[in-house]
């Protein structure tokens, strides 16, 4: 039997694995850690640096083609495992979703096919370009500014509401390459997951309707409904033309604000992209014939894509560490029993050992037969868990 392998091993390597294994793939994992989700079911487990020559030298040699899970795998090393075995998504594409400097480029150098742009932005790199940006940007303000490379989970973001506040943010965050955001008045957030082949063949699911908390993916909203017809129609064709024009191979996950300006393409503005399958496409798992994780092991193994069909509507809620801590701080496993008796409930847990806050441990996927009967029991068990953004279920 072939091996497929995944630079990192976190949960999303965790499901890739499950989803190989599933065709009858064995599998490779290389993640630093000795307890990583990914790592703890796979048949091999390189458990060494992601720049560590050797462990890249074994992860090609096991390997028919290797993918990646984790955001910030060093684009090198894909380049070091491309020389011997497919990579998909490539190093390229990878280095230029780790930037948003890079990404921003990108998106407009194919605002023209995508028919989205960013929102408006600077970019500072230099405590010149701070000066000039204080001096001549206040469209800008209020912002965000977000440090260019390994941001996730809204770290390496602060927000600023005057110029003297986006110098002393820029020195907080370390004076490192970033960009300055101006502030948009959001309706909704959405994102859109694109599955491309080495041939060019393309698939996507429609998108679904994104609510953070705190800069944190909180709940998804996947039913028919969730997002206005026309919007999720030009978010879907924004996404295709994004991968396509990037010669993207793999899972793409693009994410979008949706801001009420009356504008011509309704509002939409593509916020950034990650080269792998994404939290928000979770529900995939139990609301379609294909999963992401799937798409990602067909595109990586030239296999066709299948058609991703949603059978049922579907709300996902993301479970963090605070989830194990009861009102009084003290940690305890949360009532499973009560939540698994809701219809519809499918509970997934990515194995980690210890819950901290703010640390993705599991989610919880409601399915059912219409969209009223799955926002009833998605009430629930936010209710039962305590869970942030019940109120907009
Ligand atoms: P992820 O975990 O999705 O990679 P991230 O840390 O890269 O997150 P962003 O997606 O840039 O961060 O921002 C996180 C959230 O902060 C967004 O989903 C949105 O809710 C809010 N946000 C970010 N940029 C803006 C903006 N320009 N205007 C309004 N809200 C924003
Ligand atoms: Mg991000
Ligand atoms: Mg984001």
């Amino acid at each position: 039997r072939a091996t497929l392998g995944v630079m990192g091993g976190g949960q999303l390597g965790r499901m890739f694995v499950h989803a190989a294994q599933r065709l009858g793939y064995f599998t490779a994992v290389l993640d630093p850690d000795a307890q990583s989700p990914a790592g703890l079911v796979s048949h091999h487990h390189i458990q060494t640096d992601y720049n560590d020559p050797a462990g890249l030298a074994q992860l090609a040699d096991l390997c028919q083609a290797i993918t990646t899970e984790f955001e910030n795998v060093p684009a090198q090393a894909l380049q070091t495992l491309a020389q011997t075995r497919p990579v998909a998504p490539g190093a390229a594409v990878v280095g230029i979703a780790q930037d948003r400097i890079e990404e921003k480029a990108h998106f407009a150098a194919c605002a023209d096919i995508s028919g989205v742009t960013c929102a408006p932005y600077a970019v500072i790199e230099t405590p010149a370009q701070l000066q000039a940006i204080q001096e001549n940007r206040a469209d800008l303000l209020p912002g965000i500014l977000k440090t260019a490379r390994m941001g996730y989970d809204g770290k390496g973001q602060v927000r600023v509401k005057t110029a003297h506040e986006l110098a002393a943010a820029w020195a907080e965050l370390g004076s490192v390459a970033c960009v300055l955001e101006k502030m948009l008045p959001l309706t909704a957030e959405c994102s859109v997951l694109v599955a491309r082949g080495w041939d060019g063949q393309v698939v996507s699911y429609a998108p679904q309707r994104n609510v953070h908390v705190a800069g944190i993916l909180a709940v998804t909203h996947a039913y028919e409904g969730a997002m206005p017809p026309a919007l999720a129609t030009s978010a879907r064709d924004a996404a295709v033309a994004i991968a396509q024009h990037l010669g993207y191979v793999g899972m793409l996950c693009v994410e979008f604000f949706v801001v009420n300006d009356g504008s011509a393409h309704g509002g939409l503005v593509v916020n950034e992209m990650a080269p792998r399958p994404h939290n928000s496409g979770h529900y995939t798992l139990d609301a379609c014939n294909a999963s992401q994780f799937d798409l990602q092991v067909h595109a990586m193994a030239g296999l066709p894509l299948p058609q991703p069909r949603q059978h049922s509507p579907a709300i996902m809620l993301n479970l963090l560490g605070e989830v194990w801590f009861d009102a009084s701080g003290q940690q305890r496993e949360p009532d499973w029993q009560a939540v698994l008796s809701l219809p519809g409930t499918h509970l997934h847990l990515y194995g980690k050992a210890e819950a901290r806050p703010g640390r993705k441990m599991g989610h919880l996927t409601i399915t059912g037969p219409d969209v009223a009967s799955v926002k009833t029991v998605a009430r629930r068990a936010a209710g039962l868990l305590s869970l942030p953004g019940l109120d907009t279920i």
